[in-house]
């Protein structure tokens, strides 16, 4: 992510927007903030490219996502470069987290949309079935305005535009204003590729296009972001009536079991807490490790964390900050933690050996609820850790949040660890993993509480981008509908007795 500054614009100018790299502070480009005439204008040409879309058949739609993939493989170096330069976050991360999703989200829909959104055919219950075939339809909704965030700008942005492109829509993307290079790249992919012109059109801007995108005639919004933003964009889809999938902020719990292994659960933690420098959705943002181990647990993470080499530029395991309001809450997290008595066992304070936006991956303990650090969204390099007498208590400590995006639980057994994910009040849960929910494309995903609304991914998520439309065909050629009249009380006796068959006997309530 980047640093973002205002430059000054004549009066009735757009506003201009210049950016720089979180990690060297060099600048890196400038954008010209798009307004609502630039919405209208991008939606206007994506509702008349369409239809067209729409009639191409999965396959016909498939080979197009097909060589945008190519296009990944060929020119990752290049699009790696452009994340590196707006977010500061390590090679690697960029390589794993953008370029390694991105290529399997594409190629997972362009192998199975098809399976996923061909029209069913369902039996109709009871007598209803005698009469009536069910079909349903999954027909796309039209333009989908995708807003995205900055921590995995490519990611985030191409997730959910390739499944609504794979569903027969067209999309507006607004990827973030701190990374808009790299939110430029999916235009680049798909114009390589010979997606038919319109169909993806990407506005470059802050909340003002996100705003004018949301008033606009778009038929569904795709959002990823924080909460407060969030909340903003379900008030704009409910003024207008039209569905949105909001996928928005966490503070996601680990839970550490006496039986867990512990040396796997130090490793689970660490890279939990650090990938991505701590700003990922589903990081894991607080440790609840049970009285017996949480000492041994805790040596094993610290020692883990003394090892983690940070930088950007190199082989580094810790990367930068992406902006600057997101280390000024990192620095007030921590500093009400401190001023309440938490203890820093590593970490906590910038890096001072790095000029960029480094914090030192940091881990703590003497925590408690009444500090930030365990209730709000830190979205940085820290790891709190608190001991709790049982697994109850944790359970009931991972449950006292206003999010529930995801969580992770660690035991030998994992029939034990399925039945606590199942008292967790929360999107996901992993047993013995970080959380990798968003990377398993067969798994909906998606947060409870102040987490978000809705779902994406599989079935359920690609399903959310058309609407299902059932069609009921009448088996005689609509012969019952035409005999409706007149109704005639020696009808409506017979409509009692068919009521006391079918449901006032044990026989008739199963056939029914
Ligand atoms: P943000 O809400 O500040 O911005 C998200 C997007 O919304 C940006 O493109 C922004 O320009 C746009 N926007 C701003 N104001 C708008 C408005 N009024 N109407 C419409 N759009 C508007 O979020 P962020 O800081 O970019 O992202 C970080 C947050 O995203 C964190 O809370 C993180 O947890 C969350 N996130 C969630 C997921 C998930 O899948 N649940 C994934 C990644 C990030």
């Amino acid at each position: 992510m980047a640093i973002v500054t205002p430059i000054e614009t004549p009066a009735g100018a757009r506003r201009r927007l210049a950016i720089s790299n979180p990690a060297t502070l060099q600048p890196v480009g400038e954008i010209e903030v798009q307004n609502a005439d630039d919405v209208n204008t991008a939606l206007e040409a994506a509702r008349k490219a369409q239809p067209a879309w729409a009639a191409l058949s999965f396959d016909e739609r498939a080979r197009v996502i097909r060589r945008a993939l190519a296009v990944v493989l060929e020119r990752q170096d290049e699009f790696v470069e452009i994340v590196l330069s707006e977010t500061g976050k390590t090679r690697s991360e960029a390589l794993m987290m953008e370029i390694y999703a991105t290529c399997d989200v594409m190629n997972h829909y362009a192998k199975n949309a098809a399976k996923i959104l061909k029209t069913e055919k369902k039996r109709a219950h009871g007598l209803m079935g005698l009469m009536k075939q069910v079909r349903i339809a999954y027909r796309p909704l039209g333009v989908v305005g995708v807003i995205s965030p900055w921590n995995g700008p490519l990611i985030l942005a191409m997730n959910p535009t390739v499944q609504a492109l794979m569903a027969g829509n067209a999309v507006v993307l607004k990827p973030s204003e701190v990374t808009p290079f790299s939110g430029q790249i999916p235009r680049e992919i798909f114009q390589q590729a010979g997606l038919p012109d319109g169909l993806l059109q990407v506005l470059v801007g802050d909340g003002e296009t996100g705003a004018a995108l949301t008033a606009a005639d778009v038929d569904k919004i795709s959002f990823t972001g924080s909460v407060a933003t969030g909340r903003k964009v379900a008030v704009a889809c409910a003024e207008r009536l039209i569905p949105c999938t909001l996928e928005l902020g966490g503070k996601d719990a680990m839970i550490v079991c006496e039986d867990a292994n512990l040396d796997n659960a130090a490793g689970g933690a660490v890279a939990g807490a650090f990938m991505n420098t701590g700003q990922y959705c589903c990081g894991t943002e607080r440790v609840y490790a049970v009285d017996p181990v949480v000492d041994d647990f805790t040596e094993k993470v610290v020692e883990r964390v003394a090892q983690l080499r940070q930088g950007a530029e190199g082989e580094f395991d810790v990367g930068a900050i992406f902006w600057p309001q997101q280390l000024a809450i990192i620095e007030e997290h921590m500093a009400d933690a401190v001023e309440k008595g938490a203890k820093v066992l590593c970490g906590g304070r910038r890096n001072p050996n790095l000029d960029g936006l480094f914090y030192e991956p940091t881990v703590l303990t003497n925590v408690s609820h009444d500090m930030r650090i365990m209730t709000e969204e830190t979205f940085g390099p820290v790891l709190p850790i608190m001991g709790v007498r049982d697994e109850e208590h944790a359970i009931q400590l991972a449950n006292d949040s206003e999010y529930g995006l995801s969580g992770n639980v660690w035991t030998r057994d994992k029939q034990h660890g399925f039945e606590i994910a199942q008292r967790i009040i929360t999107g996901s849960v992993c047993v013995n993993d970080m959380s990798v929910t968003y990377g398993v494309q067969e798994a909906p995903f998606g947060g409870r509480k102040n987490s978000g609304v809705g779902q994406v991914n599989g079935a359920v998520g690609l399903r959310s981008y058309c609407h299902a439309e059932p069609v009921i065909i009448d088996r005689f050629g609509g012969k019952q509908v035409a005999t409706m009249y007149p109704h005639s009380l020696r009808r409506d006796e017979g409509m009692k007795k068919l009521m006391r068959m079918q449901w006032g006997t044990s026989l008739g309530r199963r056939l029914s």
